[in-house]
């Protein structure tokens, strides 16, 4: 039985934590702020009183990883997983448009899914189908060198098919622009979602806020499994032995920890390069570039949404989600959302939900919440791509964890619990 540090409380942290308490190692987290869950939490709204999140998160049934860890920790049950793929597309002409699969007969059901996908002319839907086999065939590092925009378009993806199909599905999953990402991680991710079975290709929403869904079961898990978690405890310094390649001790702001046999370090890379500086270990991490997402919460006088939730095609806003109480709604990659005052932002949500929604007429605004945040995930272009491929994931007995670690995924969740499961995996 190992005794580990984690310095880190978000999904990589967490998701380390339990993978190893699982296995009956002793684990010691430390995370800086008061509260866990670092990029994906929940709060009280106490005007409302109603918890809502920092930002929506949606996760798929590919999210393997992710599955396991809400299965160890109990939390399985906090998620709602689809019976079968299915999303509602508005267009401006208030059209729905369904991408829907039977529940079996797999991968045939997708196929029809596709086939039936009534946004884009029948042409268009069979070089959709055409762009899928390539997916199947070929390796996503087969595409490294060229953007996502490019490979669509070399694959004749005509605009209509771009702005109703393709732009929403990759927002969604690399939170950036189709000429900013790096084909080989869209084709990996296209690949992950449709091509490794049918419960892949499904949409999982958490029931709860996101830290009830998944930080709480955490905490009570590692206390049964007599672990110890230490909030607003931030790791300052590391003590490493260069000659025997070893991290003897830490420095945090409240004390100094040297009884551990592994460090696993699951915060992002600018806060890491940090401690390496002030630790003098010569390590220098890419500096990535990171893409922001906007969250709008919204109190209404009538809950006017049927499904629990949208994509909306070609709108500025991409995600709309409904919580009975409140409505969310969400835009990746909102630089220009970003810059705008909340008048401003209101003003837009108004008028976009007036020309996507026939019944948001009659609908008021009761109150509103924005929540914006910076530095959502990295962009995962070429470039961070190549970075990534020349990370080490560990240096002597420290681990490296988080959704930036070379998994060949985008920055999501389920990059962040592989990252974790991978040297949980080497540790037992
Ligand atoms: C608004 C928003 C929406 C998103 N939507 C989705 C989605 O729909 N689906 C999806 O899969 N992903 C989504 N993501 C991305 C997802 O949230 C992240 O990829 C994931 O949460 C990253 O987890 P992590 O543990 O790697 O990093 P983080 O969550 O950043 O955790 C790092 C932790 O380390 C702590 N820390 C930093 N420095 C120190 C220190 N010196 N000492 C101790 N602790 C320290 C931080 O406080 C933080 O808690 C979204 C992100 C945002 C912000």
């Amino acid at each position: 039985m190992a005794k580990c540090i984690v310095v880190g409380g978000g999904f990589a942290g967490l998701s380390a934590a339990a993978f190893l308490a699982d296995k009956n190692h002793n684990v010691h987290l430390i995370e800086a702020s008061p509260k866990l869950g670092g990029r994906a939490y929940s709060f009280l709204n106490s005007k409302h009183n109603t918890i809502v999140d920092n930002g929506q998160h949606i996760m798929m049934g590919c999210y393997h990883y992710t599955l396991k860890f809400l299965n160890i920790i109990g939390a399985e049950k906090n998620v709602e997983i689809q019976k079968n793929l299915k999303i509602d597309f508005v267009a401006n002409n208030k059209k729905i448009f369904q991408l829907k699969a039977k529940s079996n007969n797999y991968p045939i059901n997708i196929l029809f899914a596709l086939i039936n996908y009534k946004a884009l002319s029948l042409l268009e839907r069979l070089n959709v189908i055409k762009l899928f086999l390539k997916v199947l065939y070929n390796y996503p590092e087969d595409y490294s060198n060229i953007t996502t925009k490019e490979f669509l378009l070399k694959n004749n993806q005509s605009q209509n098919s771009i702005d109703s199909l393709w732009e929403i599905l990759h927002v969604g999953t690399m939170n950036c622009k189709l000429n900013e990402s790096s084909a080989e991680i869209f084709v990996r991710v296209l690949r992950e979602i449709f091509f490794t079975g049918n419960q892949s290709t499904k949409i999982i929403l958490p029931k709860f806020g996101l830290s009830e869904t998944y930080c709480k079961p955490t905490e009570s898990f590692l206390e049964k499994k007599q672990c110890k978690i230490s909030l607003s405890e931030k790791l300052i310094k590391i003590n490493f032995n260069q000659e025997i390649n070893k991290a003897l001790s830490i420095e945090t702001n409240r004390n100094e920890l040297s009884e551990f046999d592994y460090l696993i370090l699951s915060v992002p890379p600018f806060q890491l390069q940090k401690i390496f500086d002030d630790s003098e270990i010569k390590i220098t991490l890419p500096t990535y570039e990171y893409s922001p997402i906007l969250n709008i919460h919204l109190w209404l006088n009538k809950n006017f949404l049927k499904e629990k939730f949208y994509g909306l095609i070609d709108s500025r806003i991409h995600w709309v989600f409904n919580h009975f109480d409140h409505i969310t709604l969400t835009t990746s990659a909102a630089d220009e959302l970003m810059k705008l005052s909340d008048n401003e932002i209101i003003k837009i949500v108004r008028q976009e939900l007036a020309e996507y929604f026939d019944e948001f007429n009659n609908i008021e605004i009761k109150d509103y919440l924005i929540i914006k945040e910076k530095r959502a995930t990295f962009k995962p272009s070429i470039l961070n791509t190549l970075h990534r491929k020349k990370l080490l994931n560990n240096l002597g007995n420290i681990y490296f964890a988080g959704d930036w670690i070379n998994t060949g995924f985008p920055s999501t969740i389920e990059g962040a619990v592989r990252s974790s499961h991978i040297f949980a995996d080497e540790l037992s």
